[in-house]
């Protein structure tokens, strides 16, 4: 079972895979979590990602996908995982399929209006020491400004001014329209009012996953 979440920044796909992977215990796969570690170890993958971003060029497919298929190759991904952040265009998407060729895919879109994005984002807050990620709208602090987990004093992101999140949206409209076309057509496409309380949108991913991973444990039986 592949479970891809799609969403622009800010809709909240990162938290609904946390809670898929609590629920189900699929793994949570984000590639910007990959890349990081893998830079941070310093990596063979990791290494050649370094030297394109230090370049100010974007990541190449083929190191995303390369990173994606050593994780999803691990033992605890055998009987399913879930993705974020990947993949991002559709050439990633069909080499995603040709590292695994047939599997149950399931996408969810978490949708949401640009304007609710921004009001998002813009109460987006860190902890710089520990990198907890706050929300002044939907999770904040108990201490105004201070990190419940460290103590740290929180701050906002460089790129989570206006301008920059205005760009970020309109790069992933433009990047990723095209994989929702993709999906569509597969028919494993699944919109998800991403407007309501966390809650409510896990109710409805939930609802989904349930009668899907039913549907797919009776044909095994049936086998
Ligand atoms: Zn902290």
């Amino acid at each position: 079972m592949r479970i891809i979440l799609l969403g622009p920044p800010g809709c909240g796909k990162g938290t609904q895979g946390d809670l898929i992977e609590k629920k189900y215990g699929f793994p949570k796969i984000s590639s910007g979590d990959l890349l990081r570690a893998a830079v941070q170890k310093g990596t063979p993958l990791g290494k050649k990602a370094e030297a394109m971003m230090n370049r100010g060029e974007l990541v190449s497919d083929d190191i995303v996908i390369e990173m994606i298929k050593e994780r999803i190759s691990k033992a605890d991904c055998q009987s399913g995982y879930v993705l974020d952040g990947f993949p991002r265009n559709i050439t990633q998407a069909q080499k995603l399929e040709d590292i695994e060729g047939k599997c149950q895919e399931m996408v969810f879109d978490i949708q949401l209006k640009t304007q609710s994005l921004i009001e998002r984002l813009s109460a987006r807050r860190i902890c710089p020491r520990c990198e907890a990620i706050y929300n002044l709208a939907i999770h904040s602090p108990k201490k105004e400004g201070i990190c419940d987990v460290c103590g740290g004093e929180l701050i906002r992101r460089k790129d989570d001014t206006l301008e920059v999140i205005r760009e970020r949206l309109r790069v992933y409209n433009e990047q990723t329209e095209p994989l929702v076309d993709y999906y569509q057509k597969k028919e494993v496409f699944h919109e998800i009012d991403g407007a309501r309380e966390i809650e409510a949108v896990f109710r409805g991913i939930q609802s989904i996953l349930d009668k899907e991973i039913g549907k797919f444990r009776e044909t095994e039986v049936r086998r």
